[in-house]
């Protein structure tokens, strides 16, 4: 059959046009989101490779829409950033997960994610000192995950807006770590606690001859000699936990230790002691 340059041009156009659609429709069910509490939040388990008890817990966003049912962060997320509402989420989230964390033991950290567009507001810092306050959390208890978006549009106040996190005293996590262009480059620009390998790495890491398991120690000797702790994203199986163990990774976060949920049954899972 001949192509037909017009047919798949068309082709295209419809699809297009059916996507932004949409994305016009969740844009506008996003606004009502909030106000209706169909947001949540779901923490899942950050495990100290060494004792195997959980440390702390990565708060990551539900959406339950009344009519489609669970919407993935991974869809909504960059809706939100594009539309300007993940401001308003963002904070949202900082101040669900402060107020949640407070209901767990003392020492118990909650990990945050924070969006790139939140990171370039200068009043990110009046924002993060305002949710610790209301909930009465240490800052040390609160964990800001950032990616390495926030390098992209790469400005002097990306030095203040670091400066200012640290100043109030919570931690600072690289998030998805070597999915970036220049990886290496953000490590000496910022005070990061911790450097989370992306899942990307883990998977298939444990299968022979597989060159991940290279590239995640390789990482875990950097963080190390910088002086920063490393958790290994998305571990699901046997082997994978068993491979990430004897490259050092400093923490475990993935579907082997628990899957994300929400802050009731996290009071419950501590309840006895935390035990991964
Ligand atoms: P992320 O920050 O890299 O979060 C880790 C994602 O991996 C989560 O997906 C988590 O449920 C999933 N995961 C954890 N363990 C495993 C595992 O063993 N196997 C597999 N296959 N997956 C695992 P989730 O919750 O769908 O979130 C997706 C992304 O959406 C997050 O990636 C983050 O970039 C974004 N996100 C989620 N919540 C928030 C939020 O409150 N604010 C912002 N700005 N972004 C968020
Ligand atoms: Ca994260
Ligand atoms: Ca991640
Ligand atoms: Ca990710």
């Amino acid at each position: 059959a001949k192509a037909d340059g017009r047919g798949i041009h068309r082709f295209y156009r419809a699809e297009l046009l059916v996507g932004a659609q949409n994305r016009k429709a969740l844009e506008d069910d996003l606004r009502h989101a909030l106000a209706q509490n169909q947001f949540h939040l779901a923490y899942q388990p950050v495990v100290s490779t060494r004792e195997e008890r959980i440390v702390g817990y990565e708060a990551l966003i539900r959406w339950e829409h009344p009519t489609r049912g669970a919407i993935s962060p991974a869809e909504f997320i960059p809706v939100a950033e594009e539309c300007g509402l993940i401001e308003t989420i963002g904070e949202w989230v900082m101040r669900t997960a402060c107020d949640e964390a407070a209901r767990w033991p003392e020492g118990v950290r909650v990990a945050v994610n924070v969006s790139p567009i939140q990171f370039a507001n200068p009043a990110l810092p009046a924002i993060v000192t305002n949710a610790l306050a209301r909930s009465g959390i240490a800052p040390q208890r609160l964990e800001l995950e950032i990616t390495e978006g926030v390098f992209l549009d790469e400005t002097a106040s990306s030095d203040q807006m670091f400066k200012s996190l640290k100043a109030i005293g919570v931690r600072l996590a690289l998030d998805d770590f070597g999915t970036g262009y220049s990886s290496l480059g953000y490590l000496k620009k910022a005070p990061f606690d911790k450097i989370k390998i992306d899942q990307s790495f883990v998977r298939g890491a444990a299968i022979a001859g597989n060159r991940n398991a290279a590239i995640i120690k390789a990482i875990v000797t950097l963080a190390e000699t910088l002086g920063m702790e490393t958790t290994a994203e998305g571990v699901e199986l046997k082997d994978e936990l068993a491979l990430i163990r004897d490259l050092g990774c400093s923490h475990i976060q993935g579907y082997i230790y628990g899957k994300p949920a929400r802050s009731e049954e996290v009071e419950k899972q501590l309840g006895n002691g935390g035990k991964a």
